[in-house]
């Protein structure tokens, strides 16, 4: 194995070239050295572009005029900045890219002269620089030529929120607007805006883009476009050559993040070693930290695309600063954008990967919760689907994880070292501290308390089923007269309307649940007051009915509550067992259980008011 790099240094994490600019990554931290086993004939040659293929000859020819014999070809050059056309930016000093090492370094060490810093692009890359910049005492403005920040990324809604934390950091922006002319004779001393506005500017910084390196792959003959073209197996026109990463055009797709690279060089990988791999292109997803705060998107986000073709779902948290947004083709989900922590993250890009059919009550979930799944099946990375990305940056699935625990890793830094997980971003750390802590689930606090109410609530309500009443009393003369609760109008009422009250009062874990102003308590304790208010319900349900069915509106009053106390109570008996019974079965249950008490309270206020009305009535 031959390895050829234009850059001076070893290979490094790009994407950590943000955390460099900011100080919180040293030039150390971010190395990256090649890991390959030790017998492996490897020879690496650094600040050594190739600058011509001689297919015919199968040689490549270095910048020193060094010739190399290859029996197959990979092309992995990425891309290079683009740099708009506006006169003088190639000539003027004080005009910086930020792409690679070298231009990371030159920032820093211009950051200390610079007074006034321009970027140019509203980008990702753009926002980052911005905000390692500005951290050294420069002003430091972005221009964006579109109305919005990270418009390939976001809608409008989610770019202002992000625009208000970049603003928050002291970052002027301006949007919908750019660079006509630069002022200056030998450095730049300013800029004058399309719309006639001219900005005091030491330092540009250029950030509009990337421009795949596709130079080479032309004068050697290969077919290009806006990347080297290639096929599903990552195959040039030319049988032995290959290219992978941001220099690849696959299917008119062009990519400018970590994810679809690493897919393809799994791909070309295991095709070259003999596997039948093929590459079916990748979702753009970005799962990423911007000034601190989290952003993801992935998919289809609904550009380019006639408004009416996609049906879009928006959760906003109380304060409007927590935003997701949803976007679906037929009940198939096909994009997302968040913004603020989601931890539905790794499992949405599973499933719009796979497009994969969100059903109504998830759709409803989602309406009110702001999540597709329970927290449960979220949290618990042991139950995701084994393709699931547990860590973006490296392509690293929970399989692949679960394949590193059986060799033995028992750590979230063995999983580290073994897969890669966790070690560019960081953001997927506390997915591999649950899985590798998966299994020691702790008891819901009060979990005894819980199932003993449960099972009495489940018994109590099956008596009502089994058993055809307690019969009135047939004598006068008896000295327990317990019929007197059905037969005396006063009791009667007041057992009805007590079930009335505290059926309102028990339906207060839901405003719990639902309105988050309402957090006092934990939600445990919540729970059991629920369900032990559940049992005093049936007590004195008891108490009015003498455990009769009763007939017609009566009858259905009666079912519909008490088959709701049987799915309440159950649901309630797998939440306090839940450590013990972990697994999908009974996850599942356990919400079906859930979603069939909460529909069967639907009916039951109507069913009360024609109950009260007819008695009265009658
Ligand atoms: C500051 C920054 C932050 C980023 N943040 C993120 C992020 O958060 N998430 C994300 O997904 N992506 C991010 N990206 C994008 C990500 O870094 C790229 O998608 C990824 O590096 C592409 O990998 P690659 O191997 O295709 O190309 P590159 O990483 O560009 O590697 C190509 C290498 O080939 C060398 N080369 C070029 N031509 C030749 C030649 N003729 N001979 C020899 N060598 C040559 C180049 O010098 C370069 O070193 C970021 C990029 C930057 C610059």
């Amino acid at each position: 194995l031959v390895i050829y790099g234009d850059e001076p240094w070893e290979p490094y994490d790009r994407v950590r070239l943000s955390a460099l600019l900011t100080g919180k990554e040293s030039l150390q931290s971010i190395q990256n050295r090649l890991q390959v086993p030790e017998k492996a004939s490897v020879r690496q040659f650094h600040n050594c572009a190739v600058v011509n293929i001689d297919r015919t000859n199968h040689r490549v020819i270095d910048v020193q005029g060094r010739s190399q014999r290859y029996s197959k070809l990979v092309l992995a050059v990425g891309s290079k900045s683009h740099i708009p056309q506006i006169p003088g930016i190639h000539e003027l000093d004080g005009i910086y890219r930020f792409r690679d090492m070298s231009d990371a370094e030159r920032l820093i060490a211009r950051t200390t002269r610079s007074r006034y810093t321009l970027v140019l692009g509203g980008g990702l890359l753009g926002i980052e620089a911005a905000r390692g910049l500005c951290r050294s005492g420069t002003a430091v403005t972005i221009v964006e030529h579109s109305e919005r920040l990270m418009a390939a990324q976001l809608d409008n809604y989610a770019a202002e929120l992000i625009k208000t934390h970049v603003q928050k950091q002291g970052i002027k922006v301006i949007t919908g607007n750019s660079v006509k002319t630069l002022l200056g004779k030998t450095a730049v001393k300013g800029v004058l805006l399309r719309d006639g506005q001219a900005l005091l500017c030491d330092t540009l910084v250029v950030a509009t883009g990337i421009r795949a390196n596709i130079e080479l792959a032309r004068k050697a003959g290969l077919p290009v476009g806006r990347g080297i073209k290639v096929n599903e197996y990552l195959q040039t026109a030319d049988k032995n050559i290959y290219a992978i990463g941001e220099c690849v055009e696959y299917k008119g797709n062009t990519y400018g993040l970590v994810k679809p690279s690493l897919d393809q060089a799994d791909v070309l990988a295991a095709y070259m070693s003999g596997s039948d791999a093929v590459y079916m292109g990748s979702t753009a997803t970005s799962r990423l930290k911007v000034v601190e705060e989290s952003v993801f998107s992935a998919g289809n986000i609904g550009q380019n695309v006639a408004p009416t073709s996609l049906k879009k779902m928006v959760w906003k948290n109380d304060d409007d600063k927590q935003y997701r947004k949803i976007l679906f083709r037929h009940n198939r989900i096909v994009g997302a954008i968040g913004i603020g922590p989601w931890q539905d993250n790794s499992r949405l890009q599973e499933a719009i990967e796979k497009e994969r059919r969100i059903g109504f009550w998830q759709q409803l979930r989602f309406k009110y919760t702001g999540s597709l799944w329970s927290g449960d099946a979220v949290n618990n990375v042991a139950s995701w689907p084994e393709n699931t990305y547990v860590c973006n940056c490296k392509s690293v699935t929970k399989g692949d994880l679960s394949v590193a625990m059986e060799a033995g890793c028992k750590t979230v830094e063995a999983l580290a070292g073994k897969t890669g997980a966790s070690t560019v971003c960081g953001s997927c750390k506390p997915l591999l501290a649950n899985l590798v802590g998966g299994e020691i689930l702790k008891a819901e606090s009060g979990s005894k308390w819980l199932m003993v109410s449960s099972i009495m609530g489940s018994v109590l309500s099956l008596i009502f089923f089994a058993y055809p009443g307690l019969p009135f009393n047939v004598s006068v003369t008896d000295v327990w007269r317990w019929d007197i609760l059905w037969r005396n109008e006063t009791i009667k009422q007041i057992s009805g309307f007590s079930l009335l009250s505290l059926s309102v009062m028990i339906s207060a874990i839901s405003i719990r649940k639902r309105v988050k102003r309402v957090s006092s308590g934990s939600f445990s304790a919540w729970r059991l007051f629920h369900v032990i208010s559940g049992i005093v319900i049936l007590g004195v349900l008891v108490a009015h009915t003498g455990f009769r069915m009763g007939v017609e509106l009566n009858f259905w009053l009666m079912l519909s509550f008490v088959v709701l106390v049987i799915f309440g109570s159950l649901s309630s008996l797998l939440v306090a067992y839940q450590h013990k019974l972990d697994n999908p079965m009974s996850r599942k249950t356990k919400s079906l259980m859930l979603w069939g008490h909460i529909l069967l309270l639907w009916p039951l206020p109507s069913l009360v008011i024609f109950h009260v009305i007819k008695t009265y009535w009658y």
